[in-house]
Parts: structure tokens; C-alpha cells; sequence
């Protein structure tokens, strides 16, 4: 009788895993995506940068719930026909709109090879978490901080500031601020920053529980760098009505403009001051791996802690944010928690603490330490920092470029690899303009508003572009200028695609 329940159970249970029914029919299939990828990314320069999805394309994601199988091929084609066509377009050299990082054809396939491990980088013991910690060494010492400093991968500098945030409230206000909140000595609590600074500064503020009026925003200089005395000043005034300064976040490589803070006379004044020194190096820590550009992030060694994003500047594929804390010990006294289940052991798979989810909010996570170690690895950091370099080196052409042309307007100081100009005419026509380049598949700039008045916004962050593609886009300025501030405005409904 036994046997006869134990035989129906064991036919019920018959092989359904999800792996391929015909692997040689998968392999064939996969190796085609494989091309096809490779091909898309060689051959980018053949596309428009970017266009807009049409109601029928978008119509095509609206589906029910697919609850029977779809064959993989089909499935792909869909993603060829519907998706990739129309994605942001940072890929294309063309792409110098907000700060993307252009990937790379090296960091994809370190992508495929994580989601082939499927790693989770919670905890527990094994090489994937290795991989994380030898990045997180490299970068203690690009940045010249001590062995005790702990890093993190999170998903990008947004996620790394609020961290930060979290950070030097529980150091400020002691381990017992996350069993009983804030309470009166956290609505003490100040921050400071730049009027220039990343608006998720203000949003970590407000996540943390501080409230973004507890952010203390400062005046900036003609450079865009935080007044230094004014931020002196402030602290002073806040300090005599009983406030608590604890944190000043300060920019390198403002996103407007790429302007960078003076890092080292903002470390001093934190040591003098006691507060915790965090520096959002989004995009502009990376700086650190040219010779040229390093100097510039002098003090950046003396931060409390430093978010950047190697999605960015670093071109690893998204996303790839990271959060590095001076005091290791710190950082994890602000998340650590203890659990049963997460329980940690001298020897098997649950040795070797500490583990990646005693820093970050995040339990599981993904093995976004591949892509950059393969990045770093294989290009090496010098020729990363040879590209950094040379992205700033292009945005010097494209002001070049715009001093020389009367009909264009240089809008703020050239720092590091963003250009903000305008054709001469008004905000109306600008943004006119910036929106026919972006249709057009020529080139895409963004936009953004420089004291009251709107600028076009270049940012030079893909290894990509060339001095053609800057060219292309200040002719591009100039022709969609011409045709939307001529007599009379003329309406141009469907501006030409990219020449081919
Ligand atoms: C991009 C950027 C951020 C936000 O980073 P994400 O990776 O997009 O979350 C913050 N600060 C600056 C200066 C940035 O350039």
C-alpha cells in the first residue's frame, strides 16, 4: 500500500524544472542573443540616439498575464522589436544628456556570467563576497582610507547618500536612535550642503526622518562651490539656538555644472566643527583615477565617508552604486541587527562574517561587484582614468566650440565634462531646441536652469563620444535655433531621423 503512495507521488513529481527542454536548441538561440547584442552595441553609431516609443509599440506592454508558456524565441523577438529599439539611448555616443555612463561591451558580459552564478551577496561564505571586499580595498586605497574602512555596493549614489545620512545620524546620537527614533535630540539635528548639491540629499533628509528643513542648503560661489564661510557662519548661528550640526555633505562634481567643493578646507572645518564629513562623488570621485584630475579632490582622503556611482564616469552597466565609510565600525553599528536565522557560525556556509547585510538596508542583493571588478580589471585603472580625462578634454572642445559661435551663449564655468550654453534667444526657443535634438536621434542634450534662465546641459560621461558627436550637436543646435527662432515660428512636426 505504502509502495503504491510513494510510486504516485514519485510520478506526480516528475522533472518540471524551469531549465531548457532542449538544450542545444537553447544554446543556438542564446549564442544568437549573444550576436545580436554585440552587434547593437558595434554598431550603435548606425541608430538615431533615441526615439520616442509609438502608441503602438507601447500598446504591446499593456498584456494580461501571460499564465501559459511563450516560446523563448518568441519572447526575445518581442524584446527586439518593442524594447530594445527604444530605450534611453546612453549607449550611443550621441548621449550627453544628465550624467549616464555609456556601459561597455566587457561589463555585459560580466553581467551574463553573475546571472549565471545567481549569487546572493546578503551574507554567508563564499568568493562572490570576496570579490566585493577586494573592490572595496582598491578603492580604500585609490582614496587613500585607512584598513578599517567598510564599502558597499548599493544601486546607485541616491541610495549611498541617504545610507551615509543614516550613518551619521546613529554615530551622532548613539546606537539607541534605532530602538527609540530620533526623538527631541534628533529634531536637533542639522546638515549642511550646497544650493548646487543633489536633490537626494534633501530626500535622505527627509527618509531618515530629519526633515529637509533640518538641511541647512548654503550659498555657492560664481563656481558653484559651497561658501565655505557662509557655511561657517551658519553652523555658528545654528550652534548658539541650540541646534546640533552633525553632517556636511559636500559635492564633487556638482551635477549642474561639475563643480567640486573644496574638499580639503571642508575636511578641516569638520574636524574643528565634530561633524561627520560626507562627500557625494557621484560622478566626480572618479576623477581619481586621472592624474590630471585627481588634485582637484584634494581632502576627499579626510571624508567620514564618500557615495559614487561606477555606473557613471566608471561605464560599468547599471547600476553600480557604492558607499564607502571611514569607521567600518560605524557604518555597521547604523544597520547591523541580529537575527536567528542570519545567524553566524566559525565554520560552513554561514562563516564569515561580517556579512554585506550588516551595512546596507538590503538583505539579498546581486553580484554587482562583477561588473566592476571585470571593468577595473581589464581596462585598468589608468586608462579609465585616461578616458575620464579625455571626456573633460571633450567638453573643453565643445566650449571651444561655443566661444567661438556668436549664436551661442556659454552659460556657467566649464569644471570637469558638462557644458551649459544656449542659443541666443529665449528659454522658450532653448527648450524647443532641446527637444528637436532629442527626436531628431542626432544628439541627446538635457536641460537644466542656471540662475533663472534655462541652459542646455551637455555632459560628456560616455567613452564613446567623439569630437564628431560634438560637432553634430552644435550644428544640431544651430539648425533647430535657426527654424524655431526665424521669423515667425515655424512648426516642425516630425523632425528628420538621424542620417543613417
Ligand atoms: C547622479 C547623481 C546622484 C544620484 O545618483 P544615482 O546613482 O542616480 O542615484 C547624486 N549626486 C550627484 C552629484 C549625481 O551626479
Amino acid at each position: 500500500m505504502k509502495e503504491i503512495v510513494l510510486d504516485s507521488m514519485q510520478s506526480a513529481l516528475a522533472n518540471s524544472s524551469l531549465d531548457p527542454q532542449d538544450w542545444n536548441a537553447f544554446r543556438a538561440l542564446a549564442h544568437r542573443m549573444l550576436d545580436e547584442t554585440i552587434d547593437s552595441i558595434a554598431n550603435v553609431r548606425e541608430r538615431a540616439v533615441w526615439q520616442p516609443a509609438p502608441d503602438s509599440v507601447r500598446a504591446q506592454l499593456k498584456a494580461d498575464v501571460p499564465r501559459a508558456e511563450t516560446d523563448l524565441g518568441e519572447v526575445y523577438r518581442e524584446f527586439s522589436d518593442v524594447i530594445a529599439p527604444y530605450a534611453t539611448g546612453n549607449v550611443h555616443p550621441g548621449f550627453m544628456g544628465w550624467v549616464h555612463g555609456g556601459g561597455t561591451a566587457v561589463g555585459m558580459l560580466a553581467e551574463m556570467l553573475a546571472a549565471g552564478l545567481n549569487a546572493n551577496l546578503g551574507g554567508r561564505d563564499h568568493m562572490p563576497i570576496e570579490v566585493e571586499r577586494q573592490i572595496t580595498a582598491w578603492m580604500r586605497e585609490l582614496f587613500g582610507f585607512p584598513q578599517g574602512a567598510s564599502g558597499i555596493f548599493v544601486t546607485g549614489t541616491s541610495m549611498a547618500n541617504l545610507m551615509a545620512v543614516l550613518v551619521a545620524r546613529t554615530s551622532a546620537l548613539g546606537m539607541l536612535v534605532r530602538q527609540h527614533g530620533i526623538g527631541n535630540d534628533g529634531a536637533l539635528l542639522t546638515a549642511y550642503t550646497s544650493k548646487a548639491a543633489h536633490g537626494c540629499i534633501a530626500k535622505a533628509m527627509d527618509i531618515a526622518g530629519l526633515g529637509t528643513d533640518a538641511l541647512r542648503q548654503i550659498d555657492v560661489d560664481a563656481e558653484h562651490r559651497i561658501d565655505i564661510a557662509g557655511l561657517r557662519a551658519q553652523i555658528a548661528v545654528d550652534r548658539e539656538v541650540g541646534f546640533r550640526p552633525f553632517l556636511v555633505v559636500a559635492s564633487a562634481g556638482t551635477v549642474d555644472i561639475g563643480a567640486i567643493d573644496d574638499l580639503a578646507d571642508l575636511a578641516a572645518l569638520c574636524r574643528e566643527e565634530g561633524i561627520w564629513f560626507h562627500v557625494d562623488g557621484a560622478f566626480g570621485a572618479l576623477a581619481i583615477l586621472s592624474p590630471e584630475l585627481a588634485p582637484r579632490l584634494a581632502g576627499i582622503e579626510l571624508a567620514d565617508s564618500i557615495a559614487l556611482d561606477f555606473h557613471k564616469w566608471g561605464q560599468v552597466p547599471y547600476d553600480a552604486g557604492f558607499l564607502m565609510v571611514r569607521d567600518g565600525e560605524k557604518h555597521r553599528q547604523a544597520f547591523a541587527q541580529p537575527a536567528a536565522y542570519l545567524r553566524r557560525e566559525a565554520r560552513g556556509l554561514a562563516a564569515g562574517s561580517h556579512w554585506p547585510c550588516d551595512f546596507s538596508p538590503d538583505l539579498s542583493r546581486g553580484f554587482r561587484a562583477l561588473k566592476t571588478w571585470f571593468t577595473l580589471k581589464t581596462f585598468g585603472t589608468d586608462r579609465l582614468g585616461a578616458m575620464i580625462a579625455r571626456t573633460c578634454a571633450l567638453a573643453e572642445y565643445l566650449e571651444a566650440r561655443i566661444v567661438a559661435e556668436p549664436r551661442l551663449e556659454l552659460m556657467a564655468p566649464v569644471n570637469l565634462n558638462i557644458v551649459c550654453f544656449r542659443y541666443r534667444a529665449d528659454d522658450e526657443v532653448n527648450r524647443e531646441i532641446v527637444a528637436d535634438i532629442q527626436e531628431s536621434g542626432i544628439a541627446a542634450p538635457s536641460s537644466t536652469t542656471l540662475d533663472g534662465k534655462f541652459a542646455i546641459r551637455a555632459a560628456i560621461v560616455n567613452h564613446r563620444t567623439d569630437v564628431t558627436d560634438i560637432d553634430a550637436l552644435v550644428a544640431a543646435v544651430l539648425d533647430f535655433g535657426a527654424r524655431r527662432s526665424g521669423d515667425g515660428l515655424i512648426e516642425i512636426d516630425a523632425p528628420p531621423l538621424a542620417a543613417q
